[in-house]
């Protein structure tokens, strides 16, 4: 059964209730990462976060196709359209060619991608396989009004776009504060309005990256990348758009006015944001420095770290704050979501060993029915985890003999765990697939068995003493003895 779902969109500043343009079929685009450099923990944060969004879409029955792009070409570092270009300053630093650079951080940003356990998204198209497709827009840009030619660089003429649109529209704010917040034209600058920006930028003879054009030769600016592969994959009208509030004020500002200028049309009918990582309240970012690359983080090598913290943890410590609230970084708070998460695991993990009873003293069906209802309404991952934890408690009390369950109950306890922690949450205990200790441990406690039956109790304290120094504790029962992480 599809769900109803209640979703934020950022264009009409409330929640709405998701209706795509061809249920079951979703199409949902997401601004993917600069693949100069190695991603850092904020960027990591947005990607998580809409693949709790392309997990929960299938979950709720819709059939997905989700577009997320990788900027391989195109993208300055001023935001004026000026600037060197970070691929060509990269392929110089690291001599390399620009084409190395692209593929070393896409494979990096694709193994960070899998040890997070995101699904990939359905294409993962790159701007440097579509210059056709942009140049083609642009050449409709400039047919229908909305682009002008200076000396081989065409920009987008924000002022003529605003009379007919709202430039503003994704922001609400006010187009004579915009102007009058922006640097007035310099003398090197070609651009006729301070606003506007560039659809294709002219070539130096040194330009490492270019392309012929009928305009000569160049390259694409960085916002018609998503305007033009949006289109070819999802169509001219969409779903969701998506990406980090960031992006917003400029970066989608500009694909709006570019694809209606376009075909007179606004991309997307939900547009999404998902809120930035902070370091003591300050953005995570490469250009402030205070970007933990995802590595650091895993190891605990980086000066602001206690010590390291497994993916799954720190996964599990974003979804345990909402997409749409900024989240920030402390090693106390991963230190209480590491907790957290083994709580969790040890619990999913007691599962199978669970006895049942005639009697239940519990039902299942109203946390599931919790769970639903807080994705439903915009993706509510701390509410799905509260109700987790009472799936949890009850788990354990069963475990301990202090309550019963019934069997249909166990199986429906069960079936949540596996729905939300695994399907939806894309969550997976790191221990247990950790086949290796599994074994090692399992031979250990065997020796310990024996150790005792022989009543070599020195032996068998040693152990279990030696163990726990590990963090690794041992519960014994009626049906043997079990481990989990303290
Ligand atoms: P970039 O590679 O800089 O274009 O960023 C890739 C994605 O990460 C974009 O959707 C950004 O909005 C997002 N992003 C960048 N910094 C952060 C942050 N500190 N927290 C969350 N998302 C971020
Ligand atoms: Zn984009």
């Amino acid at each position: 059964m599809i769900q109803k779902l209640q979703l934020y969109n950022t264009i009409s500043r409330k929640k709405e209730q998701f209706e795509p343009l061809n249920a079951p079929h979703v199409g949902m685009y997401v601004c993917g990462p600069t693949v100069y450099s190695d991603v850092h923990l904020g960027n990591c944060r947005t990607f998580i976060s809409f693949d709790l969004i392309f997990r929960y879409l299938k979950f709720s029955g819709y059939r997905v196709r989700y577009v997320r792009n990788l900027t391989d070409a195109g993208h300055l570092e001023g935001d004026r359209d000026e600037g060197d270009d970070k691929f060509a300053k990269r392929a110089k630093l690291e001599q390399l060619e620009p084409m190395e650079i692209v593929q070393k951080y896409t494979l990096g940003f694709h193994d960070v991608m899998r040890v997070f356990n995101t699904l990939p998204p359905s294409i993962e198209p790159t701007a440097t396989g579509h210059i056709i497709e942009q140049i083609e827009m642009i050449k409709t840009i400039i047919a229908n009004g909305y682009g002008y030619e200076v000396d081989g660089t065409i920009y987008f003429d924000v002022e003529k776009y605003s009379k007919q649109y709202n430039y503003t529209v994704l922001t609400n704010r006010n187009l004579e504060d915009m102007l009058a917040n922006t640097r007035e034209l310099g003398g090197q600058d070609d651009k006729h309005g301070r606003l506007d920006f560039a659809l294709w930028i002219k070539a130096k003879p040194e330009t490492l990256m270019q392309w012929a054009s009928p305009w000569g030769a160049g390259f694409p600016g960085w916002h018609i990348e998503c305007s033009a592969m949006s289109a070819k994959y999802l169509g001219q009208e969409f779903d969701i758009h998506g990406g980090g509030l960031d992006l917003a004020a400029t970066h989608h500002t500009n694909e709006i006015a570019q694809s209606e200028a376009c075909s007179h049309i606004q991309p997307a009918k939900y547009w999404m944001h998902t809120n930035m990582l902070t370091v003591n309240g300050t953005r995570m970012s490469k250009s402030a420095g205070n970007g933990f690359l995802p590595d650091e983080l895993f190891t605990g090598n980086h000066p602001l770290l206690k010590k390291g913290y497994s993916p799954m943890t720190v996964k599990f410590f974003m979804l345990q704050a909402h997409y749409r609230s900024t989240l920030d970084f402390s090693n106390e708070a991963l230190e209480a979501s590491e907790k957290g998460f083994r709580r969790l695991m040890n619990a999913i993990s007691l599962l199978p060993k669970l006895s049942t009873s005639e009697q239940s003293d519990f039902q299942i069906e109203p946390i599931r029915v919790n769970c639903v209802n807080a994705m439903n309404d915009d993706f509510n991952s701390p509410i799905v985890i509260a109700e987790l934890f009472e799936a949890v408690r009850i788990i354990n009390i069963v475990y301990d003999g202090t309550a019963t369950i019934s069997s249909e109950e166990l199986d429906k306890l069960k079936a949540l765990m596996s729905d939300f922690v695994v399907d939806v949450f894309g969550l997976k205990d790191e221990d247990s697939s950790n086949a290796e200790l599994n074994d090692v441990l399992a031979m250990v406690i065997e020796l310990r068995k024996e150790a005792k039956e022989n009543k070599d109790y020195a032996t068998s304290d040693k152990i279990r003493i030696g163990l726990q120094e590990m963090g690794i504790q041992l519960k014994d029962s009626k049906d043997g003895t079990t481990w989990s992480k303290v």
